[in-house]
């Protein structure tokens, strides 16, 4: 087997792929409430630019992908995408982050057509302040979306809370409660500040600050069952079936064990969320890239990727926002 390794001895296989940058969600954290015009649809990788793409960093050891976007449910009939992917020798799992809002109507097709898990997108369980963090009335949308995901199999589906200060942190308990009663999964996400979020959306509260206020509902215990490919560290309540993950990228960075690459809906591959680094892959494949060229170009995305990001100093992608890149 083939394997990626970058300039620290990480090894790389997984590749989140966005295939949009056109969200129907304007949420704070993301682009600060600021409505971001998305690209002209040409500018994004067709189906099976994306699949040649994938195809290629499988063969140099990519195992998982994660669709991702802008909203990647607004891309239509991503099941093609996904069946896709599904036939590409290598490729072991095939994931999706989505805010849920369409998710309802769709999570069944895309478990069909090979998607393995989903994670969803939720900061508050109220309306009113679901509006406020994402301009949008359309929680019992998100919800549903969630069920039925759950319905159809592609467990767990893990919930994303990215907590503010002032916003949504007196939900931190209410959210870790849901591991209890519900069995959701939680993740609980620290505010990264970059380009125009800078400005004040909000205060991150620390991942050590929420799993402190939530130790009013009992002890967490270290949980091993559900590894995942990403950087959360998880925990469980004692018998809750819902687990709890912290992703704490400003207080305690996990790029030690970084191991992914990020390709932005236009085409270019990132060895960081946090780095403008970028390498062209649409300008090659749409001018006929051969495969070792291709491979060569990928490789230079990894031999790209630093030992860490330096946001918590100030230093952060200023090219692209978050929906740009992809998150
Ligand atoms: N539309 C999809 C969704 O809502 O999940 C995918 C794109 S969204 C940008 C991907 C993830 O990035 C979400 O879990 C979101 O909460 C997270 N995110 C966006 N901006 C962030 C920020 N400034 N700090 C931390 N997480 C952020």
């Amino acid at each position: 087997m083939t394997v990626l390794c970058d300039s620290w001895q990480r090894v790389i296989n997984y590749l989140r792929i966005s295939v949009t940058d056109h969200c129907n969600l304007n949420c704070l954290y993301c682009t600060g409430g600021v409505s971001i015009p998305p690209a002209p649809r040409s500018y994004a990788l067709t189906y099976e630019e994306i699949s040649r793409v994938v195809e290629v960093a499988a063969g140099l050891g990519i195992t998982t992908v994660r669709l991702t976007g802008g909203e990647p449910l607004l891309r239509p009939d991503l099941s093609r995408l996904i069946g896709m992917l599904g036939h590409i020798d290598g490729i072991k799992e095939i994931a999706l982050t989505t805010n849920g809002i369409l998710l309802g109507a769709l999570a069944e097709e895309l478990k069909t057509a090979g998607l393995k898990r989903v994670n969803v997108s939720l900061d508050t369980l109220q309306p009113e302040k679901f509006e406020k963090i994402t301009g949008s009335k359309r929680l019992s949308d998100v919800i549903g979306g969630i069920e039925a995901a759950r319905q159809a199999g592609l467990n767990p589906v893990k919930i994303n809370m990215v907590v503010l200060r002032g916003i949504n942190d007196n939900e931190i308990v209410d959210f870790a409660r849901k591991t209890i009663s519900d069995g959701w999964h939680i993740r609980y996400i620290e505010f990264m500040p970059f380009g125009a979020l800078k400005s004040e959306v909000g205060e991150m509260v620390s991942a050590e600050e929420i799993r402190e206020r939530i130790k009013i509902l009992g002890n967490l215990e270290p949980y091993t069952g559900e590894g995942g490919n990403g950087p959360a560290r998880y925990y469980r309540f004692a018998g809750a079936k819902g687990t709890i993950g912290f992703i704490s990228p400003m207080t305690e960075h996990f790029c030690h064990s970084c191991n992914r690459l990020r390709l932005t809906s236009d085409g270019h591959l990132r060895p960081c969320l946090l780095d403008d680094d970028e390498v062209d892959l649409k300008t090659a494949l749409r001018a006929g890239v051969g495969t070792e060229d291709l491979k060569e170009l990928i490789r230079r995305a990894v031999s790209l990727k630093q030992e860490q990001h330096h946001l918590a100093e100030g230093v952060g992608p200023s090219k692209r926002s978050m929906r740009g890149i992809g998150g």
